[in-house]
């Protein structure tokens, strides 16, 4: 599978971004957050992802350039909404209302929880799932099967069920 690099001056943007909400978020919250790692590892229709544990952002590299600032400025306070309401609150429902009050209280923006980005360049035979542990890619031929109720899958290190992961996650 091929793979994008995203030009250092559009990493530098999304970095300036990340550090002026999270600067948001520090002041409004009383609190000092460490700075999640930025990787450019996402695939299919999804923009981004949070990776609560590992205190990561995810960013779809073919999005990011296809949309530049406009990406950067839906994507990263989305995502990072995700990882501070982990952070501040835990387990808790990944669009609910401590999500959107990050998203509208401390950053100010509108809690979207669908991004409108065109993926007609990143529409594949692909599939992204995701279980508890990480993203699974199922082919179109599975993906099918499971819309057809005839198979389901599980992860093989957690054992639990795989979904279909939405635009965003
Ligand atoms: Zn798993
Ligand atoms: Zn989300």
């Amino acid at each position: 599978m091929k793979s994008v690099s995203v030009p250092l001056s559009l990493q530098q943007a999304v970095m300036r971004t990340l550090r002026h909400k999270l600067a948001l978020a520090s002041d409004f919250l009383q609190q000092t957050f460490p700075e999640p790692d930025v990787t450019y590892r996402q695939r299919g229709t999804i923009a981004g992802c949070a990776r609560l544990q590992d205190w990561e952002i995810r960013l779809n590299p073919i999005l990011l350039i296809e949309n530049q600032q406009a990406f950067i400025d839906e994507v990263i306070p989305h995502e990072l909404a995700h990882l501070l309401a982990y952070h501040q609150f835990g387990k808790v429902a990944p669009h609910g209302k401590e999500w959107r009050f990050l998203m509208e209280r401390v950053f100010k923006i509108p809690a979207n929880r669908t991004h409108q980005f065109s993926v007609n360049s990143v529409r594949s035979k692909i599939f992204i799932y995701s279980c508890h542990c990480q993203q699974h890619e199922l082919t179109i031929r599975q993906h099918n099967k499971v819309l057809r109720g005839k198979s389901c899958y599980v992860c093989r290190q957690c054992g639990e069920k795989l979904a279909l992961l939405d635009k965003y996650s």
